[in-house]
């Protein structure tokens, strides 16, 4: 596939499905369904999903883990001609990585009202004194990576509920995922109080959040 043979919508929304497929696998291991892949001249060269839960690594964000694979792939720590195409607008902390690899361009699907960092929370992207290398286009199958997000934390709530006999006793102070759910504030309000009683309970002692940031 070229970019040529296509118009460039097209051929994001092509881009950004297969980053879809990349959250999928990061829900698929109970992760909140993040994912990215890094492109080069059309073509997918790494790809990456969130996983900071089960790997115990707070970097270990989608956008992160792409860029490292492509990296290691290409044989460099700059990536000046590679796009990075990612479900969830990126935070600071990735933004940050994306801008050190110098990206051509950065595509991202829904924004993240909570933590975004590429003009939501704020836009790192558009401070001359910092980044002067990086396209972004916000937006890029935005429904349907919300979508992916929203029945994610819906089933959360679901299974919760379905077990939430056998976890009385450790109700604590859990919480998570609410404070994660970027879909807040996209007309989900409301289910975050929801959302704050049907945090995993403490596994060894340590609490499990799905608020990573
Ligand atoms: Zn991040």
């Amino acid at each position: 596939m070229s970019q040529g043979e296509l118009d460039r919508e097209t051929f994001d929304r092509i881009l950004m499905r297969q980053a879809l497929d990349q959250a999928h696998n990061a829900w698929a291991v109970g992760e909140v369904p993040v994912g990215a892949v890094v492109v080069l001249d059309g073509r997918v060269v790494a790809t990456g999903f969130n996983q900071p839960i089960g790997s115990h690594d707070p970097t270990a964000h989608a956008e992160i883990q792409a860029l490292r694979a492509a990296g290691h792939y290409l044989g460099n720590y700059r990536l000046p001609s590679c796009e990075l195409y990612v479900t969830l607008e990126p935070c600071a902390m990735c933004a940050g990585a994306i801008m050190h690899a110098r990206l051509r361009r950065l595509v991202y699907a829904a924004r993240d009202p909570k933590t975004g960092a590429a003009g939501s929370v704020l836009d790192l992207f558009a401070e001359a004194r910092l980044n002067h290398h990086t396209e972004v286009v916000a937006g890029v199958m935005a429904d349907e990576a919300s979508a992916v997000l929203s029945e994610f934390f819906a089933s959360r709530r679901l299974s919760t509920v379905a077990v939430s006999g056998d976890h009385s006793g450790s109700s604590g102070d859990r919480h998570a995922g609410a404070d994660r759910d970027p879909t807040r504030g996209a007309g989900l309000a409301g289910e975050a109080s929801e959302l704050e009683a049907q945090v995993p309970p403490p596994i060894g002692g340590i609490e499990v959040r799905f608020d990573d940031e």
